[in-house]
């Protein structure tokens, strides 16, 4: 069984607003760091998470996709479609913050998995969605960033993401 990891919160949380930088080599260390974050993500009931969450610099997210759980390292996205959708969001660095944020419906996103083997996918929807949301953490970038100001967020029990 293992213990999941603690999960950073708050908007100006240096770690959260820092730049991940990208995995050089799929190590022992790497290959454990994402197995904890697929377990933190699960017993959180979030359906992704990127290792800057939990305090660890570096470019690898955690994502749940069609009930499957995935890896991603060194994720970059190579093309974003021109058609975009709303949706609310939330993340579990921002407990009980939500709202809504226009992405691209469809993105290609490039990654090496678990094994080290380099992939390439086409995702669209709601698995987009959580990519680019999870991506975006690499970069210091948090959803409520992507929110107009004017547009009001709205407070729930239960985190989505
Ligand atoms: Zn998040």
């Amino acid at each position: 069984m293992i213990s999941p990891l603690k999960v950073l919160t708050g908007e100006m949380n240096d770690l959260l607003r820092g730049t991940a930088q990208p995995v050089q080599t799929i190590d022992k260390t790497i290959v454990n760091l994402g197995k904890k974050m697929v377990e933190t993500m699960k017993k959180k009931g979030g359906v992704g998470l990127a290792a800057p969450q939990v305090g660890v610099m570096k470019r690898i997210i955690v994502t749940t996709l069609q009930s499957m759980s995935y890896v991603m390292i060194n994720p970059e996205i190579l093309s974003f479609s021109a058609e975009c959708s709303t949706r609310e969001e939330g993340c579990l660095s921002l407990p009980q913050k939500f709202g809504d944020v226009t992405r691209s419906e469809k993105i290609t996103v490039r990654y090496m998995n678990i094994e080290g083997e380099k992939k390439e996918d086409v995702l669209s929807g709601l698995e987009a969605r959580i990519v680019q949301h999870e991506i975006d953490h690499l970069n210091g970038i948090l959803f409520t960033d992507r929110i107009k100001k004017e547009e009001k967020q709205f407070f729930r029990e239960q985190p989505l993401y």
